[in-house]
């Protein structure tokens, strides 16, 4: 039978319709609900995350269908879609039926077997009785008049040039030539055989899904019927206003470039903020600036009201991409969305907006803007360098309330969905959406590879590269581009050959990724038979299971920290000691290695009075910050002491600086493990994170049982550059030698006493790092779970003997630059 779910911003609502639904269609009906937000209350809201578990809780091959109320409803709705698993997906339809009627109507239906296709129908007509039944003649709206039709069919055929196909602005532009004759147009897709539709509605032609390459046919009727046509067949050789996508670059540049000079001649570079390469055309981000046309200015309650529309509006959709990223990702890229939300409900930014509306003249716009852009000064001025890279997010959140009180056409406008987008500097909403949008590629005249936005880039696989400057704001749109975002470039009008180069590239690149999914389940073995572990970071349970399914063969970090964020109190021991087991129950056999606690510095727990510290990162952090509070720590001790006399974990502390310090915690582990002879025989390392820790490694090495390499804060660390500071972002770069030598030790190190040792920073999901970590003698890999199946198949194109020898060629550099060479060579 198929499944039914209700999705509302209401708890109460949804629950009411499927009782309704029942009562009318019989207890056997199918139904779940998602109504409202997790929480005692359960605000008004909708979470795709609630929307997946539903759907998942009436899953059958019958099928299911999900109705919904509005707005954000239908957005989670969507990413819902997009989060189930591909098997799933095709068996679940989002219907535009109304809510109470659908929902009725399909029940009734559902119950008698019918497919899903015909309960869709169902649903959808449901309203019609209702409307037949009370028909006002003046509130029926007058349909569009029909244009005049007779005389003569005349027929056009074109083939459509352009790259993107007819995507919103070459089709907006078609409808506007046609509206501007009286004659009937109507056009079908003859490449994909669609029906006839009318060429004046914008809908109508983007539903024909026409790409480059497909045959249109135009039958024009009725008054001018042929002048019609002879402005359409223009519009078509003038590519629909679209610059020629295939352009190619003049001759003469063509004729100056030999293969040799790509690097230097059309080329600008930056930074990878995430790898990948990546052709179109480029779309030019129309960022806030705008000030828009003047809004009309209601009552300071009607204004007041409507910045409380614009505001849910936004927070739905924040939630949205919070639970996207949290199944996508990982929990570290959602927490950037945790922290939007929390800007969102800011009392000062309320009441400053609140103000600013009843002193009377100011409408929701003026007013939330003045409120934004004083906390964003507000920000900027403290000295504090993560306090004051705050003001970036405060106007990111800013924006897209102003996106959303402006309406909702202006805001979709601004992000393309398709090209590659330029901007200035990307916002991580901005990142998010035109993620979500299909976008191909990135390029920034600022930013860091360490900015929200390149992590969330990273996490989408979106190829980016950022900090390329200025001259990439004088590039127009729809200028042709290739970015080779893992050589860190982008290339402005490239050759035709070049094109043909890159283009293949990308089809290989293509291949190598469907392979790698297909495989991602098997063992990684070097092409000489060397086994690399290949295992996944986690946040949470859930992550655990999404590890496992991207190909996992564990877990090499779970972050415990996360179950101590966002909440009033620290977790008692029973409830650590529950997500411990569910997560290692999760991995069916798997080891778990937890970290304990990594709080404290940037992290902080509000129900601590930790102090305030003037280098959060030099101060009490990690493992110091647990070695003070003694009773936190050996709560959390017990708690992975009890799990690991069950299932297979080990144990690591983190930020660990010295042998004593080691020492310590070793023996707080001892003490909470005597109970439990399993856990007792658990496995026991540490991260390597702080440079004396590598350089004690031998000694280290005598004692704990692993070492696994936290490059991201060695390598902060090592060349004092902060990891969230985007000015020194340049300096810390983990493929640099100074930091290899580290890894190189560390490894001799652990191996002389026959230790195992692992990486769990962010190089290790770097698949262009492989041949070098193998070369180094790494025995295992950790990393978010969109990167395990690229590298699983980068340890399958290595060579072991071969890595060797390129890792030594690696030390030897002087340069993080010479290594990204060297490696780029070798591929
Ligand atoms: C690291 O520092 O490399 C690491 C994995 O830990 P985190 O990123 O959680 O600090
Ligand atoms: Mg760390």
């Amino acid at each position: 039978m198929v499944g039914l779910v209700i999705v509302s911003h209401s708890r109460l609502l949804a629950e009411g319709v499927a009782e309704l639904a029942r009562e009318m269609a019989g207890p056997e009906a199918r139904i779940a609900t998602a109504g409202g937000l997790e929480g005692p209350d359960s605000p008004l809201g909708t979470d795709a995350t609630r929307v997946v578990q539903a759907i998942e809780s009436v899953y059958s091959d019958a099928g299911v269908l999900v109705l919904m109320d509005l707005g954000s409803a239908v957005l989670n709705a969507e990413l819902a879609l997009d989060l189930l698993p591909p098997e799933y997906r095709e068996r679940v339809r989002l219907c535009g039926a109304p809510l109470v009627e659908g929902a009725v109507a399909a029940a009734a239906l559902a119950r008698t077997g019918a497919p899903l296709q015909r309960v869709a129908e169902e649903a959808r007509s449901a309203l019609r009785a209702k409307q037949e039944q009370l028909v006002e003649p003046a509130t029926v709206p007058s349909p569009p008049q029909p244009r005049p039709t007779g005389g003569p069919e005349h027929v056009l055929r074109v083939t459509v040039p352009n790259a993107h196909g007819l995507h919103v602005r070459p089709a907006a532009r078609l409808v506007q030539t046609v509206l501007r004759f009286p004659a009937d147009v109507r056009l079908r897709n003859v490449t994909t055989q669609s029906e006839r539709v009318d060429a004046r509605s914008i809908n109508s032609v983007m539903t024909l899904g026409v790409r480059q390459g497909h045959e249109l046919e135009f039958i024009a009727t009725g008054p001018e019927a042929a002048p019609a046509l002879e402005a359409v067949r223009l519009l078509a050789e003038a590519h629909f206003g679209d610059d020629h996508p295939d352009q190619a670059a003049p001759a003469s540049a063509q004729a100056s470039r030999s293969r040799d000079e790509e690097a230097a001649g059309p080329w600008l570079t930056g930074i990878t903020a995430s790898p990948g390469i990546a052709i179109g055309a480029a779309v030019v981000l129309r960022q806030a600036d705008d000030p828009g046309t003047p809004e009309a200015v209601g009552t300071p309650q009607e204004e007041w009201a409507r910045l409380q529309r614009a505001l849910e509006g936004v927070r739905g959709e924040l939630g949205a991409m919070r639970a996207a990223m949290a199944l996508r990702s990982g929990s570290q890229t959602a927490g950037i969305f945790e922290g939007h939300l929390l800007l969102l409900g800011d009392d000062e930014l309320l009441r400053m907006a609140h103000e600013g509306i009843h002193r009377g003249t100011r409408g929701a716009l003026v007013a939330w803007r003045a409120a934004v852009e004083t906390m964003a000064l507000r920000y900027e001025a403290m000295k504090d360098e993560l306090l004051s890279s705050r003001a970036v997010d405060v106007r990111d959140v800013g924006r897209q309330v102003e996106s959303a009180l402006r309406g909702p056409s202006r805001s979709a406008e601004s992000h393309p969905s398709s090209g590659i987008v330029l901007a200035r500097d990307f916002a991580p909403s901005d990142v998010a959406r035109l993620g979500a949008r299909g976008i191909q590629g990135l390029c920034a005249a600022r930013g860091a590879a360490t900015s929200h936005a390149a992590i969330l880039a990273r996490s989408l696989g979106i190829p980016a590269v950022f900090g390329v400057g200025d001259a990439l704001l004088r590039v127009a749109d729809g200028t042709p581009l290739i970015v080779d975002a893992t050589a860190a470039r982008v290339c402005i009008q490239p050759s035709e050959e070049l094109l043909a180069r890159y283009q293949e590239r990308v089809k290989e690149e293509e291949r190598t990724r469907r392979t790698a999914h297909r495989l991602r389940a098997q063992p990684a073995l070097t092409r000489d038979g060397r086994r690399v572990e290949v295992a996944a970071n986690i946040g949470t349970v859930a992550e655990a299971r999404a590890a496992l399914e991207a190909g996992a063969e564990g877990v090499g970090l779970f972050r415990t920290e996360f179950l101590f964020l966002q909440r009033a109190a620290a977790p008692d021991e029973d409830e650590q000691y529950q997500a411990y087991r569910d997560a290692a129950q999760a991995l069916g056999g798997h080891t778990l290695l937890i970290r304990t606690l990594d709080i404290g510095g940037d992290k902080p727990l509000p129900y601590l009075d930790m102090g305030s510290e003037a280098n959060p990162f030099l101060g009490l952090r990690g493992l110091r910050f647990c070695l003070a509070h003694r009773e936190l720590f050996t709560r959390q001790l017990r708690a992975i002491a009890r799990a690991a006399a069950e299932h297979p974990i080990r144990v690591m502390f983190p930020m660990v600086t010295t042998l004593e310090e080691w020492r310590e915690a070793r023996a707080l582990w001892n003490e909470a493990a005597r109970p439990f002879p399993a856990a007792a025989r658990a496995e026991v390392g540490l991260m390597l994170e702080v440079p004396s820790a590598a350089l004690l490694a031998p000694h280290l090495a005598e004692e704990a049982s692993f070492f696994s390499l936290g490059t991201n804060d060695l390598t902060q660390y090592l060349f004092a550059a902060e990891r969230g500071n985007a000015t020194v972002a340049h300096l810390a770069d983990a493929l640099h030698p100074a930091l290899l030598q580290m890894v190189a030790r560390v490894s001799e190190a652990a191996h002389a006493r026959g230790r195992w040792v692992g990486v769990c920073g962010e190089l290790a999901g770097d698949a262009l790092a492989v041949p070098l970590l193998v070369g180094l003698g790494v025995d295992e890999l950790s990393m978010s779970a969109p990167a395990i199946a690229p590298v699983k198949q980068a340890l399958r194109a290595c060579h072991a003997g071969e890595a060797r020898a390129l890792a030594q060629r690696a030390l030897a550099c002087a340069s993080a630059a010479e290594v990204r060479r060297l490696l780029s060579g070798e591929r």
